[in-house]
């Protein structure tokens, strides 16, 4: 699974909030890819939770 952040991120905090693990959120949000094996519904939960789409799941 490939986890990528578009330019829509408008830095809400939401993905951090479901899994800290794999997103931080400063600017905007940035994915801890080493984290993403074992957090994948966590991950496609974020995905769509996501305000604006912007996380990416491939
Ligand atoms: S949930 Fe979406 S908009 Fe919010 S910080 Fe994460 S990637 Fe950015």
């Amino acid at each position: 699974m490939n986890v990528t952040i578009d330019d829509g991120c408008i830095a809400c905090g939401a993905c951090e909030s479901i899994c800290e693990a794999v997103f931080k959120v400063e600017d905007r949000a940035v994915v801890n890819g080493g984290a993403v094996s074992g957090n994948e519904d966590a991950v496609k939960e974020a995905a769509s939770a996501c305000p604006v789409s912007a996380i990416i799941v491939e």
